[in-house]
């Protein structure tokens, strides 16, 4: 229906200029989730009359999909985008509630300009959607004007998405590991985690955060992350037959993994495949997935814990650090954030901001892993400050498992003969 009525409005405005808005509300998903499909409804239709009050009768206004909506405006001209898009943000992150809920909903919107930018509606909407997927990028309640260069990054995507997904069929990741080391006496070794690695045959080796974002959107951290547990409880099951003293591997899930009802059921089977047990595994969260109240997300968290699998707080510091979540959900280890530890020794709120941390992660009886140590400096800092787990290049880089058995031979080899010596000394 929308594109049945923009294509009349763009007929009859040949010879005049006009533009095209694509919107689309964040984090939908978890409203909907979270408050029930009759609450996203409501939602939806707030939305819908918000954005028909900010618009004139001989607008076409549509919703395209669940959370998207898009809006021609005819005779409007480029130089009004600004004031035009910035409305619509403005009208749709007024607070709506239901249910006794507050929320404030927020958008990205992308613009594009006809003729300009398209002539028919389907350049058109595809050319405001990659502008807004440009907005995206940048955050919340943010607007994007279409630049022709948009097209090729789009593309770019779904030729990673393509390629991702042939390689995970193909059983073609890797994992690499690294060491995660006891700050106090003869250094032990704590555990590894296990970082996803992907060699491309063309484009070399790809960044991780760029490929898990991308399988985040395309549905694909699903195989993903069944992959990965299956890899690193094999890989823990092989080091412990070759007696490799390996306590667990910590493993970085991502927040839409647990809206799967049986997440945790999946994982518990391959563990026992494996025949190991809870206590194995250390799962790395973020606080995205505690602040989501979706019940397929407390289930499996809940049935992950009753299991024995203990919960890490991954890049603490860095989002929300609301410290009501800690308490109630059963996290036991907090890893504070690289972006702290590299200025713990130069910085005087870095450093109160991380004895801060240490201070209530005591008190609530969890254990600190520091991120991203790099230098002597921040390893004396955080040990003197009783920081209990370091992880970093100071100590190792992530490095394939066939590496990890004689590491952890010289590592304690070296700590044996001089306990208290700093590593590498
Ligand atoms: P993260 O979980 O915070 O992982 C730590 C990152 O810091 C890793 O980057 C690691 O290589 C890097 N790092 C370790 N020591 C140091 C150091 O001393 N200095 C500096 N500057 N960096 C250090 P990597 O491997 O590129 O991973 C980036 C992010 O990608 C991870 O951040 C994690 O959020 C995500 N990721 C990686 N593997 C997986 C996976 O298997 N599943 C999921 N869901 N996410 C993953
Ligand atoms: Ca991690
Ligand atoms: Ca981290």
């Amino acid at each position: 229906m929308f594109n049945e009525c923009a294509e009349q409005a763009l007929h009859a405005m040949r010879g005049h200029q006009g533009l095209v808005f694509f919107l689309d509300l964040d984090r939908f998903k978890l409203w909907n989730d979270s408050l029930g499909h009759a609450a996203g409804d409501a939602l939806l239709r707030e939305i819908a009359d918000r954005l028909g009050s900010c618009t004139r009768p001989e607008d076409v206004v549509g919703r395209l999909s669940s959370d998207e909506f898009a809006v021609l405006m005819p005779h409007c001209a480029p130089d009004q985008m600004r004031f035009l898009a910035q409305r619509m943000l403005d009208a749709i992150a007024e607070p709506f509630s239901i249910n006794g809920v507050m929320t404030t909903p927020n958008a990205c919107v992308g613009v594009c300009t006809y003729p300009e930018d398209g002539t028919d509606i389907e350049t058109l909407l595809r050319h405001a959607d990659q502008a807004m997927y440009a907005a995206k990028g940048q955050g919340s309640q943010r607007w994007e004007r279409y630049r022709p260069e948009m097209g090729k990054i789009s593309q770019e995507r779904a030729d990673m998405e393509r390629e991702l997904r042939t390689t995970l069929a193909a059983g073609g990741l890797q994992l690499h590991y690294q060491p995660q080391i006891c700050s106090s006496g003869a250094q032990r070794l704590y555990g590894v985690e296990a970082l996803a690695r992907w060699q491309h045959p063309e484009w070399g080796w790809v960044p991780p955060p760029r490929f898990i974002a991308v399988a985040e959107d395309s549905g694909l951290i699903h195989t993903l992350t069944s992959w990965l547990i299956d890899a690193a409880c094999t890989q823990l099951a092989t080091w412990r037959a070759q007696g490799v003293p390996m306590p667990h591997v910590s493993i970085n899930l991502s927040t839409n993994n647990f809206h799967l009802p049986d997440f945790a059921m999946q994982v518990q089977q391959t563990l026992l495949r494996h025949g190991l047990n809870g206590q194995d595994l250390m799962l790395e969260i973020t606080e995205s997935v505690m602040l989501d109240s979706s019940p397929a997300t407390l289930n499996n968290l809940q049935t992950l814990h009753a299991m024995g699998m203990r919960l890490s707080m991954d890049d603490f510091g860095t989002g929300y650090s609301s410290l009501s979540y800690l308490h109630r959900l059963p996290i036991s280890e907090l890893k504070l954030d690289k972006s702290f530890v590299q200025d713990v020794t130069v910085s005087s709120a870095a450093s109160a901001l991380t004895r801060s941390v240490l201070n209530i992660a005591t008190s609530l009886g969890m254990t600190v892993v520091a991120e991203g140590v790099e230098t002597q400096e921040q390893a004396d800092w955080l040990a003197r400050h009783g920081c209990p787990v370091l992880q970093g290049y100071r100590f190792a880089k992530p490095m394939p498992a066939t590496d990890i058995g004689p590491w952890v031979q010289q590592h304690a080899e070296r700590h044996a003969a001089a306990p208290l010596s700093h590593p590498n000394d």
